[in-house]
Parts: structure tokens; sequence; C-alpha cells
């Protein structure tokens, strides 16, 4: 059979099948943003994402100080969506021969940036050669209290699901520039929504305040669309999940974006990818703290009930299936 008849959640269940192996440090393995290991006083968390040229990125949408800076962001919004904090940094990058030495100055540069504002450091990585497309493979590693820890399976019934910043801006950013739209939108409009896309910012600060005040059961970070993300946290805390559409925080600009090409926001905010903001549930009795902190953050839905199997409804009833970024 080939691989795209079973889709990456079963590629993955497969895999865990066959070769996870049962270890006591091993408090999380496959199946949460991260890792998490019991190194004795404090879990450690290692995460690793890849990223495909034409199939991840484009450079004619990106430049490589951008390019650094988003490989390395999206897994640092791993470490955020386990309510941790970056530590240390590895690279492995597979360039053609004809890729200019500046390209992998300014790449570097781009990582380097963002890494440290989050105090990241880069101690190792691999350098190949390749025939034509660039492949880029990051892994981040972190740490956190053990009862700061934030999983995806934590949620249950009454909790409060809230979501962080503006979702569905960066699937119009990718929009604008796949559909050839530059030029349309007022400048404002156009470089907020790109800006969006190609330069995401990991929600470190937030994950770290939601971990410290313990304000959140579970957690996740919106690498694909919403939608998916919520499956996720309902799957693994086996709960029903119910969210009210029109509750989605959209920016202005994406209000603007939408009202002018007759595109739903709430579309882009629901299965669009790559917002990475924070997806997470409050029990009720931690709202008011919540607020008191006043953090970039609006309620979208609750959890409603127990449910093995993991569900997702709008507030009418309606199933909300998971339609993410399929990868195969
Ligand atoms: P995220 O979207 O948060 O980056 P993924 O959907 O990429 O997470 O991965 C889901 C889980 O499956 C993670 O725990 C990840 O480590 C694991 N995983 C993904 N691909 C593989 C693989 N090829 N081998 C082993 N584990 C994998
Ligand atoms: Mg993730």
């Amino acid at each position: 059979m080939e691989i795209n008849k079973l889709g990456e959640e079963k590629i993955i269940d497969l895999i865990n099948s066959k070769v996870s192996t049962p270890n006591s440090s091993i408090v999380a393995g496959i199946g949460d943003d991260a890792a998490v290991i019991d190194t004795g006083n404090r879990y450690e968390i290692i995460t690793t994402d890849m990223l495909i040229e034409k199939v991840h990125f484009n450079l004619s949408f990106t430049d490589a100080y951008h390019l650094g800076r988003k490989s390395l962001a999206i897994n640092l919004s791993d470490i955020a969506a386990m309510g941790g904090e970056p530590l240390y940094y590895l690279v492995a990058i597979s360039l053609p021969g004809h890729t200019k030495v500046q390209f992998v100055e300014e790449f570097y540069q781009g990582m380097q940036d963002l890494a440290l504002t989050h105090g990241a450091h880069l101690i190792g990585g691999d350098t190949v050669g390749a025939e034509d497309k660039i492949a880029i493979s990051v892994t981040v590693t972190g740490q956190v209290k053990k009862d700061e820890v934030i999983f995806r399976h934590g949620a249950s019934p009454g909790d409060l699901v809230y979501v962080s910043g503006f979702l569905g801006d960066s699937a119009a950013g990718l929009k604008v520039m796949l559909k050839g739209l530059r030029g349309r939108l007022a400048p404002e409009i156009e470089s907020y929504l790109i800006k969006r896309h190609v330069d995401p910012e990991p929600r470190l600060h937030l994950g770290r305040q939601l971990a410290v005040n313990r304000l959140a059961s579970a957690l996740n970070d919106i690498s694909d669309g919403l939608v998916k993300k919520l499956w996720e946290i309902a799957l693994s805390s086996q709960v029903l999940i119910q969210i009210d559409p029109e509750t989605i925080p959209i920016s202005d600009q994406l209000g603007r974006f939408s009202r002018q090409l007759n595109i739903s926001p709430i579309d882009l905010a629901l299965h669009g990818g790559e917002d990475y903001e924070l997806l997470f549930t409050v029990p009720p009795e931690q709202e008011a703290l919540l607020y008191k902190h006043q953090l970039p953050v609006k309620k979208i839905g609750q959890v409603i009930a127990k449910a093995e199997q993991g569900e997702v409804y709008q507030q009418d009833g309606h199933l909300l299936s998971d339609e993410g970024f399929k990868h195969f």
C-alpha cells in the first residue's frame, strides 16, 4: 500500500505501534507537541520539525533570513505548547550545490536573531549536499518544571476553550502570495498578512504565563488549522468540545481582506494553517486569574462532556470535521 492511502496520522500510529518502547523516563513520547523526558529535577522537552522547499516554503515568497527565523519559530512554538522554555537547538540542512554562501549566512542570522530573543543556543547539526530542493530539519530542546508542564490530554468537562492572538492571518497572507493578489489590497494590510505567514512569532511568553500560573489544563499550538488542533485535544483528553466560530478572534486586517475578496475569515481561521497561536483549555476556577493577567487571549468555547473518541462541534450542533493541511 502507498503511504498517501494511509495519511499522516495513520503513518505516525504505525510507527508508534512498531517502534515505541516503554521506558520510565519517557513522560510523553509520540502524540504531543514535543516529547517530555524525566531528567530528575525537571522535565526535558525535545521537538523536531522539517521544512522542504516547494512544500513548506517557496523562495519567491520568503528570503533566507525569514526562512531561518521561521524554521526555528515553528519548533519554539512546540516548546511553548508544553509550557516550557527553550534551551538549545540543532539544525540539519541539505543544500543544492548552487546555493549562494550568502543564503547560508542570512539563514543562520535569522535563526540566531530569533534564538537570542528566547534564550536558545545553537549546539550542532549536519550539512549535506542535495540534487535540487532545500530541506531543513530543526530540533529544539527545552525544559519545564514538573508541576508546570501542560499536555494535550488534560482537558475536562466544564473547562473553557481559549485561543491567543488572531487566527486566519497566516492563511490569508499565503493566499495573497499564491494567488498573485499583491497590489490589490491596501499596502499595510498586505504587509501585515504576509508578515504573519512569513515571520510567525512563537508564543513562548504566553505559554510560560499559562504554565507558571497553572491557568491551562490542556495546551496545543495552532500549527495546522484550529479544527485539527481542537480534535487533537478532544482525542487525547477524550472529551467533547463545542466552539462558537463567530467568537474566533479575527484581526481588522483579515476582516478587510475578507470583505474585499469575498472570502470567509472564519473558514481561514478554522482550517487555514500556520498561525502558531496557542489553543488551550482553562478550568473554570482559573478563569478569574486568567483575566487578572490580562493576556491576549479569547474564549471560543467549552469542554462539554467526556467522549472516548473525542468530538468537536459547533454551538449549533454541526460537527466540525478536521480538514487541516494534509501532507499526503
Ligand atoms: P506538531 O504538528 O505539533 O509538530 P506532528 O503532527 O508533526 O506535531 O507530530 C505528532 C506527533 O507524532 C509528535 O509527537 C511527533 O513527535 C510524532 N511523529 C511525527 N512524525 C514522526 C515520525 N516519522 N517518527 C516518529 N514520531 C513521529
Ligand atoms: Mg505542535
